[in-house]
């Protein structure tokens, strides 16, 4: 059941469902009081004497005939749930994105003696059911109305499952014979810019949503000759469960490389190929630095798969980096490919998902929750960029998908292949003591070189120039180089907004989150302070809310106001900025990404977005203005994040035919992370973070877990905290650190008021029984369900 319960729930099936409830489909059941959709997991052999003594409910009615989980994809779901000690329910629940599929409505029926009642309701429901909303609405009922009918015997009230009926989504165009000197509206403006930069129709519901108009302007327009509406090629009607499944495309629809593999690449997947042949679990860490072709040899291992009448499953972190690659898969693939996009909503995600467990798809590209893809028996399962922080899913259940996906392969005896040009820490280590084998692209292609990185000192900057300044004399001169060359810049400043945070000369207030233990930062063309963790907006103050000082400072540049200093630094270069504020989805952030590419501006400015795998050949020079955000975070990855970032971002430079340069400006140009990226020593800086690592038993020497506790009163979190950290200390836990209870680094998040647990266990086996215990310490002690949050190998410890 979708419900935070640990456990599984023992139902009867009813005679006249026999032979449709089979493990992995979709029941609807009542479940306190509600009717829930559940996943049947197991038929019990017996029943327990405490299941038998309580009267089973019976299971209503059959949400699929075929199943929608495999016992593959069961399995994996269980070891998700014991793994990451997630209620197995919400595990099943979060492997699915089909619940747009299908909707529960209450249906109205007569009863049997309420079919001599006569009365309008009566007369409506005499033909069939009604659905509750419909009834009301038609004849003006309270919910009152219909509970006194009920208790007079007369109707009664059930829950029903149904297919959702598939809306139309059409796809709009621009029409050509508009004429040119039509006047729009700032609105009607929006929705044609939009459609420009897309170059090619959108589905309606997305523009209207990127444009922030209502669906009506879009058919007004559409109605005006403006814009052309034609059908949605890809909305075919779903067919239900278990509907018909398109035959196998013929493997030669995989269309041959654009390029001949290197002889470097080559190597590495005459390798892979060995490995597929075995027909058994391999785990391969393939370390490319930036821009020695990673992406072909994906593609090509994965075409070997599928000739071999194979299916082959790739996941990407993030949106960001999904556009690219998802191209480059289709135009290679066709329709062979599934795109499984967490940023696709509703239908779309559940049909591209149909294509899958139809079979009619082999191959899927996807974010983290692709890992549970319905593919029959993978055969390969890659992971890029492994190290990313989008993997790791931080609500429940919290799993790591690049964990999930080499347990996985060893479930389908398949070959699990982890890429990185910055392999984390954890996946170096597997492969030093031989868990995985190590593969290596170690140059460019085409013998590019790697970009040169100057580092700049900036307290040197200030005592030379006596003030400061964000952009050194050195970024400036080589961006004015760039500028007169016509080639392009990328400045990088991973924190968004303007100013980090608005404090009072006077008094030293400084503007806090109403909800959170966080400073407010000022977006200046929103003109509001905002929380980056619960999106609490305030006004910019005029005078200090505490003492009615005016003098209130605005401190910590972010990406917007780097942005504004770029304009009017280079006043005759065009500047866009890529962040989550400019690009609010998919295809805002692709648009920009697009037009920076088609050379429609020289310098892009942005948060970590810009630092992934791009790959645009006429930027020169990455400018990161300041190195030093993420290195004083209060995580032990914070050298591990810089270092991560500075290569990714670095490696964006002289992608193409001219050689790239990279400048870091820092206060702290001796720090090993900064040092190690700028001499693209990758291998340097695994030892030196290694020893750190050992030396203060974080992993990959310790297994982690972090236990919070939380709660709206204080009062509470720390109750509980204390009684948590007494339980831990009357437990015999050798081989175990643990460190706290301590209000977590963010002490107070969305109302709620933070302690937290660090627990570091040399074996995991002990790991997981004290966490089992702490869960069941929660439950005795009847704690709500959402107070005790355990995350296993966490990434974030705010
Ligand atoms: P990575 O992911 O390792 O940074 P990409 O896969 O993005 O690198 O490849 C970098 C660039 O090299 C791309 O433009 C790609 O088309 C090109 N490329 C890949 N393989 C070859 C090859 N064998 N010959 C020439 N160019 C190649
Ligand atoms: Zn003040
Ligand atoms: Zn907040």
């Amino acid at each position: 059941m979708p419900v935070p319960l640990e456990g599984t729930f023992t139902y009867e099936v009813p005679p006249k469902l026999a032979g449709l409830v089979a493990p992995g489909v979709r029941v609807l059941v009542p479940f306190g009081g509600r009717k829930l959709a559940g996943i049947v997991t197991e038929f019990p052999a017996t029943v327990s004497a405490e299941q038998a003594a309580v009267e089973l409910k019976q299971i209503e009615q059959v949400l699929d005939e075929a199943p929608v989980l495999n016992d593959e994809l069961l399995r994996l779901g269980h070891w998700v749930a014991d793994y990451y000690l997630a209620p197995e329910g919400e595990v099943l629940r979060s492997m699915l994105p089909l619940a747009a599929e299908s909707e529960v409505r209450r249906m109205v029926r007569l009863t049997p003696a309420g079919v001599h009642f006569a009365s309008p309701v009566t007369d409506a429901l005499r033909r069939r059911p009604v659905a509750e909303a419909d009834l009301r609405r038609r004849f003006q009922l309270a919910a009152d109305d219909l509970r006194k009918l009920e208790a007079e015997g007369i109707i009664e009230r059930v829950s029903e499952a149904r297919a959702r009926r598939e809306r139309l989504n059409p796809l709009v165009a621009l029409s050509g014979d508009a004429s040119p000197d039509v006047r729009l509206t700032r609105r009607e403006q929006r929705v044609v810019q939009l459609l420009i930069s897309a170059g090619g129709p959108l589905p309606a519901s997305e523009l209207a949503g990127q444009a922030v108009v209502p669906a009506a302007l879009i058919r007004k327009m559409a109605e005006r000759g403006l814009l052309r509406i034609q059908a949605d090629a890809g909305a075919q009607a779903w067919t239900g469960p278990g509907g018909p499944a398109a035959p196998p495309l013929h493997p030669l629809a995989i269309r041959p490389s654009d390029h001949t593999l290197n002889p470097q690449q080559q190597a590495v997947v005459d390798t892979l190929r060995g490995l597929l042949q075995q027909k058994a679990f391999a785990a391969v860490l393939l370390y490319g630095v930036t821009g020695s072709g990673k992406t072909e040899v994906y593609m090509e291992t994965i075409a070997e798969v599928v000739r071999n009448g194979g299916t082959g499953l790739m996941l990407v972190p993030e949106i960001a980096l999904t556009p690219a690659m998802a191209e480059q898969f289709q135009s290679r693939f066709g329709p062979t490919v599934a795109i499984l996009h967490s940023a696709f909503a509703g239908r779309r995600r559940s049909r591209e998902w149909r294509r899958v467990q139809g079979g009619e798809a082999r191959v899927v590209v996807g974010t983290r929750s692709a890992v549970f893809a319905p593919l029959d028996r993978p055969g390969i399962i890659i992971v890029d960029e492994e190290q990313d922080h989008s993997y790791k899913q931080e609500e429940t259940p919290r799993y790591n998908g690049r964990d999930v996906a080499l347990v996985r392969a060893r479930n389908a005896n398949a070959l699990a292949v982890l890429g990185s040009a910055t392999p984390s820490l954890e996946s170096r280590y597997n492969a030093a003591t031989g868990k995985y084998r190590w593969l290596e692209l170690g140059e460019r292609v085409e013998q590019r070189p790697l970009p040169q990185v100057e580092v700049v000192d900036m307290r040197q900057e200030f005592l030379e120039r006596k003030k400061t300044a964000v952009f050194s004399r050195a970024l400036v001169a080589q961006v004015e180089r760039r500028l007169a060359d016509r080639q392009q810049v990328i400045l990088l400043l991973n924190r968004r907004g303007y100013s980090a945070v608005v404090t009072c000369r006077s008094c030293g207030t400084t503007m806090q989150c109403a909800n959170c233990s966080i400073s407010l930062t000022y977006h200046r063309r929103e003109n509001s302070l905002l929380c980056h963790y619960c999106d609490y907006r305030a006004p910019v103050p005029q005078v200090c809310p505490q003492c009615s000082s005016e003098h209130l400072y605005f401190l910590g540049e972010g990406s917007e106001k780097i942005e504004a200093l770029v304009a009017g630094q280079f006043s005759n270069a065009r500047v866009v900025r890529l962040d989550s504020d400019t690009a609010k989805g998919k295809q805002q952030y692709e648009s920009i990404l697009r037009d920076f590419r088609d050379g429609k501006y020289d310098i892009l400015v942005g948060t970590q977005m810009t630092a992934k795998g791009h790959d645009i050949h006429r930027v020169t020079l990455v400018g990161v203005v300041s190195a030093d955000i993420a290195l004083g975070l209060p995580d032990f990855r914070a050298a591990e994040r810089s270092f991560q970032l500075l290569t990714q971002v670095a490696g964006r430079a002289g992608r193409g035919d001219i050689p790239g340069t990279v400048i870091i400006q820092t206060y702290f140009p001796d720090h090993y992370a900064i040092r190690y990226a700028a001499a693209h020593d990758y291998p340097a800086f695994y030892e030196k973070e290694l020893r750190f690592r050992r030396v203060m038993h974080y992993p990959p020497f310790t297994a982690l877990a972090n236990i919070l506790l939380r709660s709206q009163k204080l009062e509470l979190a720390v109750k509980w905290s204390g009684a948590l950290s007494r339980r831990l200390a009357g437990g015999n836990w050798a081989g175990v650190r643990i460190l706290g209870p301590a209000a977590a680094p963010l002490a107070r998040l969305k109302q709620e008021f933070r302690y937290q647990f660090l627990i570091k266990s040399e074996r995991r086996a002990t790991l997981h029984k004290l966490l089992r215990d702490c869960q069941a310490f929660a439950r005795a002690e009847q704690w709500p369900a959402t107070a005790l949050v355990i995350d296993v190998d966490p990434f974030r410890l705010m």
